[in-house]
């Protein structure tokens, strides 16, 4: 059975934790954001772990057909400021919102430098939000 995606404002704007790798398997937890990715509203790209009620600094996404995930992530520079639009959350149904992102990243995951562009920029802003009990709600423009 999939974990239920977390649409509760309260539980969503707790501060995930840092966690490790081992917590992170020992958990399950790529497996289950990735299934329960599949019982959400729309077709998503990512999940992160507080969306199924676990305040960890964890996060599974899917670009392009390739599998990533997001551990203790942290944005170190950034670049381009831009305006994306109909940016959509799994955690608030039927909402899409403009909001204001960078178009370049530099971050570090998994004790990694690692960089990222467009979608996938704003999409690591995104799970990374989540992880500070922020809703892209909070962006809109
Ligand atoms: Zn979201």
């Amino acid at each position: 059975m999939s974990d239920c995606i977390v649409t509760n404002e309260k539980d969503l704007r707790q501060l995930s934790i840092i966690t490790t790798m081992e917590e992170a398997k020992e958990l399950r937890l790529r497996q289950r954001l990735k299934s329960a990715n599949k019982t959400a509203w729309t077709k998503g790209a990512g999940l992160t772990a507080i969306q199924i009620g676990v305040p960890l600094r964890f996060a599974w996404f899917s670009i392009n057909g390739s599998d990533e995930i997001l551990l203790n992530p942290e944005i170190v520079d950034v670049k381009g400021q831009h305006i994306f639009k109909n940016e959509g959350c799994l955690s608030i149904p039927e909402s899409y919102i403009d909001t204001e992102r960078y178009s370049y990243i530099e971050y570090i995951s998994e004790g990694k430098l690692k960089k990222a562009m467009n979608f996938k920029a704003v999409l690591i802003q995104h799970e990374i939000d989540h992880m500070n009990g922020t809703l892209n709600i909070d962006r809109k423009l």
